[in-house]
């Protein structure tokens, strides 16, 4: 999300919830987090609830990223099918991938708990054939998801129209998935670390890191220093630009939500809703009774080409939306565009690279970056306490 853009959802939504200082000093920590969206917060949460001491740098003001341009469906489907990750890195890994999404599912429950309010709540999934094409590609996907243990049931036409306004060849009905607003989600998580012990600052671009064999040296477009003994790098789309490995493809995509106070005639249980189409639209609705429905994804060039295509894509989503819900009368509040990242696994990349020591990449891409980031903050702690961690085999840069 680039902020010259000015399509941005949660912000405009929930105001200007908490506002931090720019750096003004030389500084030490134990960690750098770079970067306060989501998988800052995070991270920054979890390791100074260990009594870490972490030190967070955001360019933009908190959550002014992609966070807050997010859908935030939480979802343990990953873009790639669990069937054709099989294929790809085996059944053990590709099985406990869709396994970890699970659980932070359950892991950002007990956070919502924890935190004033998020707008996290429990919502069930329906992932939809959008042809008869992909009818095959879903039962093989529905008998992979089961054998796995997801609690899944594989729903015909006459099922799906039974529970909904719209017809589809098949589709896999799951019971694992949520919701939140990721912007109060993140100023939550950030004011918890603050209360930890934590130092964030907003408005401060880190633009150079030294590297030393006791750590590194943060310098900001100001000039001014953080030494950590490691950095995190939780940039988002941005932090590309800090690796020589190419490891993301970044797309735009699009979103709108309508006016509050819809009837949800013909939406079973409000389930966050997508589709087997690549690119694909993806629906849900909001605890004051809007729908959001997002897609229409193309190759990310810059913002402005981005966001000069927006009317375009506004009329189709409002078009895609008609047509699902014939039965929903619906008023467009607000379209936006954002940007995000697409690995070719479907996997985030997490943990260590060895181009740049003493740092950790946090990079959820994909679809469900939400997800990936609660995975990214359990490995980096570990990882920085020395404790051995399976799971960042799956997510390893070099892969
Ligand atoms: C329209 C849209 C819909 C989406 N829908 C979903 C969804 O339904 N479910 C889901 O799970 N995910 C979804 N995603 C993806 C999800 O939003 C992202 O995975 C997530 O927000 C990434 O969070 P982040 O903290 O890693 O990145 P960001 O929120 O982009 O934060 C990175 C931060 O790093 C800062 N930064 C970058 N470089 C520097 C630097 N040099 N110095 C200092 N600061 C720096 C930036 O200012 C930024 O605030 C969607 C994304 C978009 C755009």
């Amino acid at each position: 999300m680039d902020l010259r853009s000015g399509h941005c959802f949660w912000p405009i939504n929930s105001g200007l919830v908490r506002s931090y200082p720019c750096l003004s000093e030389n500084l030490k920590c134990d960690v750098l987090v770079i970067g306060a969206g989501i998988t800052g917060a995070l991270v920054a949460d979890h390791l100074s609830q260990l009594g870490i001491n972490v030190l967070v740098l955001d360019r933009r003001d908190v959550g002014r990223g992609s966070t807050s341009a997010s859908t935030a469906m939480l979802q343990y489907e990953i873009d790639m099918h669990l069937s054709d990750l099989i294929t790809r890195i085996g059944k053990p890994q590709a099985e406990r991938a869709y396994q970890l999404c699970s659980d932070a599912i359950d892991n950002l429950a007990q956070l919502a708990e924890q935190l004033p309010d998020c707008g996290f709540s429990r919502k069930d999934s329906f992932y939809f054939a959008s042809s008869e094409d992909d009818v095959e590609s879903l039962e093989k996907e529905y008998q992979a998801r089961k054998q796995a243990g997801f609690d899944v049931q594989l729903w015909g036409r006459e099922a799906i129209v039974e529970h909904f306004n719209f017809s589809a060849p098949c589709g896999i009905y799951s019971t694992q998935g949520a919701q939140v607003d990721p912007f109060l989600l993140t100023h939550a998580l950030l004011k918890r670390a603050q209360s930890n012990g934590a130092s964030i600052f907003d408005r401060t671009r880190v633009a150079k890191i030294d590297q030393s064999a006791q750590g590194i040296t943060a310098i900001t477009e100001r000039g001014l220093e953080v030494r950590a003994q490691k950095v995190v790098f939780a940039c988002g789309y941005e932090a590309q630009s800090w690796l020589k490995e190419k490891v993301v493809d970044l797309n735009s995509t699009f979103a709108l939500i309508t006016e509050p106070n819809v009837v949800f005639d013909g939406w079973h249980k409000q389930c966050l809703l997508w589709e087997s189409a690549r690119p694909y639209s993806y629906l849900r609705t909001t605890s004051d009774n809007r729908i959001i429905i997002g897609g229409e994804d193309e190759a990310f060039k810059n913002s402005e080409l981005r966001d000069a295509v927006l009317e375009h894509k506004r009329t189709k989503l409002i078009k895609k939306l008609a047509e699902l819900m014939p039965k929903i009368p619906f008023e467009v509040a607000y379209a936006w565009a954002g940007t995000f990242g697409e690995t070719q696994d479907g996997l985030a990349y997490i943990g260590e690279t060895d181009e740049f020591p003493n740092a950790y990449f946090a990079l959820g891409y994909g679809g469900n970056g939400i997800t990936y980031s609660v995975v990214a903050a359990q490995i980096i702690a570990d990882l920085y306490l020395g404790k051995p961690n399976a799971d960042a085999e799956i997510f390893r840069f070099g892969r």
